[in-house]
């Protein structure tokens, strides 16, 4: 199968990257569909480890890394990390970036930050890199697009246009539409040789039977279709979201699997039905290193949320699930599984799209017994202890999908596959 996607099953955070850093080593072209520097995606390989927030986790083994038009892009962010990948040793001269990717420009991180602040207790929990912004200005349509580089003069008409809408919204004259452009075409020798059309390249490269994988960042609920609505990002982490973001046809994806930890976490506000406030999550957080890439936040933990996970399935059409961090379980006598939510004495049967009553709602679990061995050495699925593996069949006959890879450690070879992806 040479096209796959892989996206979060959850709220982020889940391992993306080390999954795909490791599907890449026989992926020819990587390709990152939606999102901005608003994600951070960890890579350890090698003994080194590799923070990256735009640039494809294909990079590390150097293939083909794709920006596709879906992504919002900050000139200065993005070029700061191909000069620390570079210095690295990562091999930076394969990574192209869509012509239609929008900019994310000093203006759009002022007034993430000042809406942040204004709407006090109602913080959405925004990482205020400007995403959100960026992409209003996409669907407003004055938003300004990596390709107008090209054209000095659109540029400077473009920029003035967004910038007296953003002084507008930010009640003052703080930005200068022409020393914007200015700043924008200094650095525009070292982007416009990186310039494609990328639905173009990567529709040619499936043409030729290249494996191709795509990257989805954040996670299923933060999506702004199909996540905890308005506690999410402004974009499309979902599979849906990896044909538009790139420019490829439904019928081009051949298979789809969901990254998931095997227990849950969530960054910033919104509801997260199995949180654990005690105790078992501290232990959760302090055992797994809970603290964000992008902002060293710690995060919310709670136990593996079947419902959360069977929405996955649903919304993106899942055939597999990739479980990370099954070692961070290792030494608990039991597990907990939420099977399902009750309300009001009721069980649900969906996932609630209304976020107020996600809030209410009360976790039913299951425990199942624990495993006391170290995982960080197996080599195969195999080599797990029996409850383990009984713990990761129960997740996938509940959730309803079969895993088909478990993470033992954040070391590139820590991964068990138990069949081949592509
Ligand atoms: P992403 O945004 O989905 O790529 O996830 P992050 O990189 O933010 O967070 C995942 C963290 O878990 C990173 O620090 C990874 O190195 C680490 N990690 C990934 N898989 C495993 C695993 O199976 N076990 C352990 N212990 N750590 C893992």
């Amino acid at each position: 199968m040479p096209t796959l996607v892989v996206v979060g099953a959850q709220w982020g955070d889940e391992g993306k990257g080390k999954v795909t850093d490791y599907l890449s080593a026989e992926a020819d072209t990587v390709v990152r569909y939606q999102g901005g520097t608003n994600a951070g995606h960890t890579v350890i390989a090698g003994g080194r480890e590799y923070r990256l927030h735009l640039v494809p986790s294909g990079i590390v083994h150097g293939k083909v890394c794709v920006l596709g038009n879906g992504v919002v892009l900050d000139p200065a962010a993005f070029l700061q990390e191909m000069d620390e990948l570079a210095a690295q040793g990562c091999d930076v001269g394969r990574v192209v970036v869509s012509d239609n990717a929008h900019l994310i420009l000093a203006y759009h991180k002022a007034l993430d930050r000042s809406e942040e602040t204004g709407r006090g207790e109602a913080r959405i929990g925004t990482t205020l890199r400007g995403v959100g912004p960026a992409y209003r200005d996409k669907a407003a349509r004055i938003g300004v697009r990596a390709g107008d580089l090209r054209y000095p003069d659109l540029l400077r008409r473009r920029l003035d246009g967004a910038v007296a809408a953003a002084n507008q919204a930010l009640g003052q004259t703080e930005f200068h539409s022409a020393a914007l452009a200015d700043e924008l075409l200094a650095l525009a020798p070292r982007l416009l040789p990186l310039l494609r059309d990328t639905a173009e390249l990567v529709n040619q490269a499936i043409d030729r039977g290249d494996k191709v994988l795509f990257e989805g960042a954040q996670g299923t609920h933060l999506d702004i279709d199909h996540g905890t609505y308005p506690f999410v990002t402004s974009s499309h982490p979902t599979a849906g979201g990896a044909c538009i973001g790139s420019g490829v046809g439904p019928t081009r994806i051949d298979r789809v699997v969901g990254v998931a930890k095997a227990y849950t976490t969530r960054v910033g506000d919104g509801p997260f039905p199995s949180e654990e406030l005690g105790p078992e999550g501290d232990l959760l957080r302090e055992r797994g290193g809970e603290y964000g890439t992008t902002t060293g936040r710690p995060r919310r933990c709670g136990w593996c949320d079947v419902p959360v996970l069977r929405h996955a399935a649903l919304v993106n059409g899942l055939g597999g699930l990739c479980v990370t961090k099954l070692d961070t379980l290792s030494g608990l006598s039991r597990v907990r599984i939420v099977v399902a939510y009750e309300h009001e004495g009721r069980r649900l049967t969906g996932f609630p799209h209304d976020v107020d009553l996600l809030a209410q709602v009360r976790p039913v679990y299951e425990e199942v017994p624990g495993w006391s061995d170290d995982l960080s050495g197996a080599q195969r699925f195999e080599d797990l202890p029996a409850t383990a593996r009984a713990y990761l069949d129960r997740v996938a006959e509940l959730v309803g999908v079969p895993v088909v890879m478990v993470g033992v450690g954040a070391e590139r070879g820590q991964t068990l596959p138990r069949e081949s992806m592509f």
